[in-house]
C-alpha cells in the first residue's frame, strides 16, 4: 500500500538502537512489512529495528541507517537472519525493499479474502519468508478494508452536515450540529491513525 521515503538525517550512532526515534518517523509508525500500526498493535513496545540486510551476513551494515527498518516484532522475528542464496537471487527470489518499491503494488496483490497473492518471485519470497499471510495479518487487512469504507461514509456524513450547518441560523441547533461534526471527525481521525489510511 505504500513505499517509505526517508526524510530523517540522523547522526552516526555506534548503537543501532539510538536510531529508533528517527526510524519511527521515517516509517510513519507502521511496520515496513505487514503495515500494521503502532496504534493497532498496542504501541511502540511491539516494534523492533530490523536489519534489512541481516547482521550475520552484512556485519558492516549493523549501524548503517539506510539498512535499518522499523518492523513489528512478529515480522522481524519471521525475517530474522534470512537472506536468499545466490541461486535463488539469480531467479529473482529476494526480499522486496519497502524503501525502494511499493511491494503491495509491484510484487503482491491483496485478494478479496485478505490473503496476498504473489505477482513475482520477489513477492513470493517476501510473503512466505516473513509470513505475511499469517491469519492475524489477514484479519488485519480485512479490518483495514472495512475501516476505509467506514471512514469514507463518515466523511460523506461530515460533508452533508456542513451543508446543513450553513442553512441553520438557530444557535442551539448550530451547536448541536457542530458537536456531532466534532465527534465524527474524531472517529475518522482515530480510524485513519489505527489503520494508517
Ligand atoms: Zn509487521
Amino acid at each position: 500500500m505504500s513505499q517509505f521515503l526517508r526524510q530523517e538525517s540522523p547522526p552516526h550512532f555506534e548503537d543501532h538502537r539510538e536510531y529508533r526515534p528517527y526510524l519511527r518517523r521515517d516509517f510513519r509508525y507502521v511496520c515496513a512489512y505487514c503495515e500494521r500500526t503502532e496504534a493497532a498493535l498496542g504501541g511502540e513496545e511491539f516494534f523492533e529495528i530490523d536489519h534489512f540486510r541481516p547482521r550475520v551476513r552484512f556485519p558492516d551494515l549493523v549501524t548503517h541507517y539506510p539498512n535499518l527498518y522499523y518492523a513489528c516484532g512478529r515480522c522481524n522475528r519471521h525475517k530474522g537472519g534470512k537472506w536468499p542464496p545466490p541461486d535463488l537471487l539469480a531467479k529473482g527470489f529476494r526480499f522486496a525493499d519497502p524503501c525502494a518499491e511499493d511491494m503491495y503494488v509491484s510484487h503482491l496483490r491483496e485478494t478479496a479474502d485478505g490473503y496476498l497473492r504473489a505477482l513475482t518471485a520477489c513477492g513470493e519470497y517476501t510473503r512466505d519468508q516473513i509470513g505475511l499471510n499469517r491469519p492475524v495479518v489477514v484479519n488485519w487487512r480485512l479490518e483495514r478494508r472495512s475501516a476505509a469504507t467506514e471512514a469514507r461514509i463518515m466523511e460523506n456524513t461530515v460533508a452533508h452536515l456542513e451543508i446543513l450547518l450553513a442553512t441553520v441560523s438557530d444557535l442551539a441547533a448550530r451547536d448541536e450540529v457542530q458537536q456531532q461534526l466534532a465527534t465524527i471527525r474524531l472517529q475518522i481521525a482515530r480510524l485513519r491513525k489505527r489503520f494508517s489510511l
